[in-house]
């Protein structure tokens, strides 16, 4: 069963304010969708934080441990995990990380269509050798077949896919790279809406996607 959440060096990453802007927003709007993931961000922006605290050119007690722990529980989190929290408002709307970038209106963005029941809007984040984008996929629609170069974040925005991995709904991270071959499948019923980021162009592998490649353009 694959991990459906960040794994912990991605979260400390984001928590020290080291990802690449595309990275931190998928990782921030995941956040504003799931509470899990925002606590254990809270605990490492508490711990580093008072890590900061003791690098002080003064002998440490024998109860430094015991402060510090102390010190973490009453600290209440703020910065972005606080923000997140803030940022779900009602169903239909986007967190408000995303928010922030993309705008209220989805139907603004520049939709492309890519093929049948798959549609992709670019975001422009600036950050060289990233490409980010919401994609918007037809109940039942497989996106084609494909492999990649580098990583790819995929986070659920609505509605759910499936792969061999397995299923992934609203708030759901999927993280892919090189070893991975996959279709994923909107499910039925609902469109399925998701941030994707890759760092390295998509390898379309599949029968159909072999002939495709030249024409269309995942990323
Ligand atoms: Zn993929």
């Amino acid at each position: 069963m694959a991990s459906k959440r960040p794994s912990e060096e991605l979260l400390m990453a984001y928590a020290a304010g080291s990802l690449p802007e595309p990275v931190a927003l998928v990782i921030a709007t995941h956040l504003a969708i799931c509470p899990d993931s925002r606590r254990a961000v809270a605990e490492y922006e508490a711990i580093g934080g008072a890590l900061l605290e003791e690098i002080e050119p003064v002998p440490l007690g024998g109860d430094a441990l015991a402060k510090t722990l102390a010190r973490l529980e009453e600290e209440t989190p703020h910065g972005l995990a606080g923000r997140a929290q803030a940022g779900r408002g009602a169903a239909d709307e986007l967190p408000a990380p995303l928010r922030d970038y993309v705008g209220d209106d989805l139907g603004k963005l520049p939709w492309r269509r890519v093929m049948r029941g798959l549609e992709e809007a670019e975001l422009e984040i600036g950050t060289p050798g990233y490409h980010s984008r919401l994609l918007r996929i037809q109940p039942g629609v497989g996106v084609p077949q494909h492999t990649h170069e580098g990583g790819e974040l995929t986070l659920v925005l609505r509605g759910a896919f499936r792969d061999a991995s397995g299923r992934y709904g609203v708030g759901d991270l999927q993280i892919a790279d090189a070893s991975v071959d996959h279709q994923p499948v909107a499910e039925t019923g609902e469109t399925c809406l998701c941030l994707a980021v890759t760092d390295a162009p998509l390898r379309l592998t599949g029968p159909i996607g072999r002939w495709l490649n030249p024409f269309i353009h995942l990323t």
